[in-house]
């Protein structure tokens, strides 16, 4: 089983790599690393994709360390350095910003949004092509419906997104892998995810959102597959 999420994960990557081109020869690719599982495994299937492919490209791992403690950006910065990987951490306190009552939004949003600033600034530093993301099917399917239920539009994570007239390309190569995969992956592998000490992490919209397709994912195992797919099938004359 174990051996089959790894043939499963470098499957669906790779489709979903060539499907969008995503990377090409030459790229520079930053990838961000929480640290959680999803994230190191994109970052170990990138590298390992290098060796059995005609392309090549560099990789540069990020992590945006959030301020809620001073360990657990070592613990990241540890997997870098014992697997050797090309790193930079940022510093910053977008926890607290996050978390202080001055922020009248939802702590994750803020979050997002200081830390995809941080990321998309050292992109532009060190000259990067490509920024890669971990999200994997079940986020997209999550966003959709958070965007719906909270944020009143029909919307979701995009497998490619140009920034910037083109000059900045967010990929994500995890698009068509679904979270269960990685799980076994990432036991099957040993690792430990880093916790980064969120007080909101486990009690987000997005882990109600989660709860409740899992609930209907249990009673029909088709229903995923479903919603996926009617994700790449919208019918705009049948909407208002
Ligand atoms: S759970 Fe915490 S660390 Fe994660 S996005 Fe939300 S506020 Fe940020």
């Amino acid at each position: 089983m174990s051996r089959y999420s790894a043939l499963q994960i470098r499957k669906l990557m790779g489709r979903a790599i060539s499907r969008w081109t995503m990377i090409e020869d030459g790229d520079h690719v930053l990838v961000a690393v929480s640290g959680g599982k999803d994230s190191m495994t994109l970052l170990w299937n990138l590298r390992e994709r290098i060796t059995r492919i005609p392309i090549n490209y560099t990789l540069t791992a990020i992590h945006v360390n959030p301020g809620f403690n001073n360990h657990s950006y070592r613990e990241v910065e540890s997997f870098f350095i014992e697997n050797n990987f090309n790193y930079r951490i940022i510093h910053s306190n977008l926890g607290e910003i996050a978390h202080s009552e001055e922020n009248r939004e939802n702590p994750c949003f803020l979050c997002s949004r200081i830390r995809r600033k941080l990321i998309f600034q050292t992109s532009a530093e060190m000259g990067c092509t490509k920024i890669a993301f971990a999200h994997h099917k079940d986020d997209v399917i999550e966003t959709f419906f958070i965007n719906v239920l909270y944020g009143a539009s029909i919307s979701t994570m995009k497998p490619v997104q140009e920034f910037f007239n083109g000059r900045l390309r967010i990929i994500r190569p995890l698009y068509m892998v679904d979270e269960e995969t990685i799980k076994r992956y990432v036991s099957h592998m040993g690792w430990k995810p880093v916790d980064l000490g969120c007080p909101t992490s486990g009690i987000t919209k997005r882990q109600e959102i989660k709860d409740m397709l899992s609930s209907i994912y249990r009673k029909n195992k088709k229903v995923k597959g479903n919603i996926f797919h009617a994700l790449q099938n919208v019918r705009k004359d049948y909407l208002p």
